[in-house]
Protein backbone atom coordinates (compact mmCIF):
# COMPACT_ATOMS: atom_id res chain seq x y z
CA UNK A 1 0.00 0.00 0.00
CA UNK A 2 2.71 2.63 1.21
CA UNK A 3 4.68 1.61 -2.55
CA UNK A 4 0.87 2.12 -4.08
CA UNK A 5 0.48 5.56 -2.56
CA UNK A 6 4.30 6.94 -3.69
CA UNK A 7 4.26 5.76 -7.07
CA UNK A 8 0.78 7.30 -7.35
CA UNK A 9 1.87 9.68 -5.75
CA UNK A 10 -0.49 10.91 -3.49
CA UNK A 11 -0.75 11.54 -0.31
CA UNK A 12 -2.95 8.88 1.26
CA UNK A 13 -4.38 5.16 0.33
CA UNK A 14 -7.29 2.95 1.64
CA UNK A 15 -7.01 -0.94 1.22
CA UNK A 16 -10.18 -1.03 -1.08
CA UNK A 17 -8.64 1.40 -3.11
CA UNK A 18 -6.46 -1.49 -4.28
CA UNK A 19 -8.63 -3.88 -3.79
CA UNK A 20 -7.34 -5.41 -0.72
CA UNK A 21 -10.79 -5.91 1.61
CA UNK A 22 -9.16 -4.84 4.85
CA UNK A 23 -9.48 -1.40 6.98
CA UNK A 24 -6.22 -0.40 6.78
CA UNK A 25 -4.97 3.13 5.23
CA UNK A 26 -1.86 4.81 4.67
CA UNK A 27 -0.80 8.35 4.71
CA UNK A 28 2.28 10.49 4.16
CA UNK A 29 3.08 14.19 3.40
CA UNK A 30 6.03 15.62 2.49
CA UNK A 31 8.15 18.84 2.54
CA UNK A 32 8.55 17.69 -1.50
CA UNK A 33 4.94 17.14 -2.42
CA UNK A 34 3.61 20.41 -0.74
CA UNK A 35 6.41 22.57 -2.56
CA UNK A 36 4.42 21.68 -5.69
CA UNK A 37 1.60 23.53 -4.37
CA UNK A 38 1.15 27.04 -3.88
CA UNK A 39 2.25 28.68 -0.95
CA UNK A 40 -0.69 30.45 -0.11
CA UNK A 41 -2.89 27.58 -0.89
CA UNK A 42 -0.59 25.25 1.35
CA UNK A 43 -1.00 27.83 3.92
CA UNK A 44 -4.62 28.52 4.03
CA UNK A 45 -4.75 24.72 4.09
CA UNK A 46 -2.92 24.44 6.84
CA UNK A 47 -0.93 21.24 5.31
CA UNK A 48 2.60 20.68 6.82
CA UNK A 49 4.65 17.70 6.64
CA UNK A 50 4.38 14.66 8.51
CA UNK A 51 5.87 10.88 8.53
CA UNK A 52 4.00 7.66 7.19
CA UNK A 53 1.22 6.49 9.29
CA UNK A 54 -0.37 3.33 8.75
CA UNK A 55 -3.17 2.69 10.64
CA UNK A 56 -5.32 -0.92 10.86
CA UNK A 57 -9.12 -0.30 12.30
CA UNK A 58 -8.97 3.22 12.56
CA UNK A 59 -11.82 4.89 14.50
CA UNK A 60 -11.73 8.84 13.61
CA UNK A 61 -13.99 11.52 15.73
CA UNK A 62 -14.02 14.86 15.68
CA UNK A 63 -12.28 16.98 18.34
CA UNK A 64 -13.99 20.37 17.74
CA UNK A 65 -16.89 21.46 15.49
CA UNK A 66 -14.33 23.70 12.84
CA UNK A 67 -14.70 22.73 9.67
CA UNK A 68 -13.33 24.07 6.27
CA UNK A 69 -14.62 23.69 2.72
CA UNK A 70 -11.39 22.49 0.08
CA UNK A 71 -10.56 21.12 -3.14
CA UNK A 72 -10.07 17.91 -2.60
CA UNK A 73 -8.67 14.92 -5.19
CA UNK A 74 -8.48 10.84 -5.09
CA UNK A 75 -6.17 8.62 -6.52
CA UNK A 76 -9.15 6.68 -7.69
CA UNK A 77 -10.59 9.35 -9.88
CA UNK A 78 -7.68 10.88 -11.48
CA UNK A 79 -7.90 14.08 -12.47
CA UNK A 80 -11.20 15.04 -10.69
CA UNK A 81 -11.67 17.52 -7.61
CA UNK A 82 -14.57 18.77 -5.50
CA UNK A 83 -15.21 20.81 -2.89
CA UNK A 84 -15.94 18.61 -0.03
CA UNK A 85 -16.68 19.69 3.72
CA UNK A 86 -14.35 18.27 6.13
CA UNK A 87 -13.56 19.02 10.07
CA UNK A 88 -10.20 20.65 11.09
CA UNK A 89 -9.67 19.12 14.05
CA UNK A 90 -10.04 15.35 14.32
CA UNK A 91 -8.48 12.06 16.73
CA UNK A 92 -7.52 8.82 14.87
CA UNK A 93 -6.90 5.40 17.40
CA UNK A 94 -6.29 2.55 15.87
CA UNK A 95 -3.36 -0.02 15.74
CA UNK A 96 0.12 0.33 13.90
CA UNK A 97 1.55 -1.61 11.47
CA UNK A 98 3.41 -3.76 13.88
CA UNK A 99 0.09 -4.10 16.04
CA UNK A 100 0.66 -1.67 18.90
CA UNK A 101 -2.19 1.02 19.45
CA UNK A 102 -2.21 4.37 18.25
CA UNK A 103 -3.47 7.31 18.69
CA UNK A 104 -3.50 10.45 15.84
CA UNK A 105 -4.04 13.79 16.96
CA UNK A 106 -4.68 15.84 13.35
CA UNK A 107 -5.35 19.15 12.43
CA UNK A 108 -5.84 21.01 8.85
CA UNK A 109 -4.87 19.11 6.06
CA UNK A 110 -3.76 15.85 7.88
CA UNK A 111 -7.47 16.02 9.27
CA UNK A 112 -8.85 16.18 5.81
CA UNK A 113 -6.70 13.50 4.25
CA UNK A 114 -7.64 11.04 7.29
CA UNK A 115 -11.28 12.11 7.08
CA UNK A 116 -10.60 11.33 3.26
CA UNK A 117 -9.16 7.82 3.74
CA UNK A 118 -11.38 6.98 6.08
CA UNK A 119 -14.54 7.39 4.22
CA UNK A 120 -12.91 4.88 2.06
CA UNK A 121 -12.80 1.76 4.31
CA UNK A 122 -17.02 3.15 4.89
CA UNK A 123 -17.91 3.70 1.28
CA UNK A 124 -19.10 7.25 2.29
CA UNK A 125 -16.23 8.83 -0.29
CA UNK A 126 -17.40 10.92 -3.02
CA UNK A 127 -14.72 8.21 -4.72
ZN1 LIG B 1 -9.74 8.74 -2.20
Amino acid sequence: MVKAMRTAPGVGLAAPQIGIPLRIIVLEDTAEYIGYAPKDETKAQDRRPFDLLVIVNPKLKKKSNRTAFFFEGCLSVDGFRAIVERHLDVEVVGLSRDGQPIKVDASGWQARILQHECDHLDGNSLC
